[in-house]
């Protein structure tokens, strides 16, 4: 989903002053922890997947990552599309205060749910906040050091491009910084413009304007499904200098 800025969802809880951007050094790791939902910590391997694969992605950026999990999983009331674009990003900045469960970290907070993947905004992301559905196909994938970069499309790998690319936007990248590679019948789309590439014209259009790393409109039509698991590499070049932070 497009990114939005965390103030428009939770309003005045925003007012914590928590936007305030700090930089650091070069040399300081990309900090990434990864919370669970009740559900999603049924599915035991899904956790590691995730940090499996996020780490991947990251380290193509020359960042060091570090990566931890929050094993004790989180409860939390409504459907899983209000706990990732609501709940969870109130439960965040409350944390910040010091006035939830959660202790933030500075820059990927990522909750992994067990929620629909199918519906077509599946996933959600504002500045350092993430959360993607699925935890049940995530924990079906293979380990990430075992998989190959780009992969044939199946719902286990699109949960989990998914997921680096709500990381993606958590970073600050948009679709704009996604790629898409047309070779004779097979596609292959960045994690960037992911499922984008055959959505109905509309939405493809309003999701995929002309893209910082251009090719991003292009139709995937009834071609081949391919899927990278790493950013584009413009989208690496971004990354590479990501300075941000919002908690530290
Ligand atoms: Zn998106």
């Amino acid at each position: 989903m497009k990114r939005r800025t965390l103030l428009s969802a939770v309003g005045a809880v925003a007012s914590l002053g928590i936007a305030d951007r700090t930089t650091r050094a070069p040399a300081e790791p990309l900090v990434v922890r990864i919370w669970q939902t009740e559900e999603a910590a049924a599915r035991p391997s899904a956790q590691k997947r995730a940090a499996g694969y996020v780490r991947q992605a990251l380290e193509a950026t020359g960042h060091d990552v570090a990566v931890s999990y929050e094993e004790e999983p989180l409860r939390f009331d409504g459907s899983d599309q209000h706990v990732e674009r609501e709940a969870w990003p109130k439960r965040v900045v409350a944390g910040v205060a010091g006035a939830s469960a959660v202790d933030p970290v500075r820059d990927v907070n990522l909750l992994l749910t067990d929620g629909a993947v199918a519906r077509p905004t599946a996933g959600y992301a504002f500045d350092h906040i993430a959360a993607v559905p699925g935890a049940r196909f995530l924990a079906a994938m293979p380990p990430a050091d075992e998989s190959p970069a780009v992969v044939d499309y199946g719902v286990p790998a699109a949960v989990t491009q998914l997921l680096v690319h709500e990381v993606g936007h958590a970073l600050g990248l948009d679709h704009g910084h996604g790629s898409v590679a047309v070779d004779g019948d097979t596609v292959t789309v960045s994690p960037m413009v992911s499922g984008y590439a055959w959505a109905p014209d509309e939405l493809r259009a309003d999701q995929l304007p002309a893209g910082i790393c251009r090719g991003g409109a292009v139709k995937a039509d009834d071609r081949r499904r391919r899927l990278a698991m790493r950013f584009s590499p413009c989208a690496e070049s971004a990354l590479r200098s990501y300075r941000g932070g919002l908690f530290s």
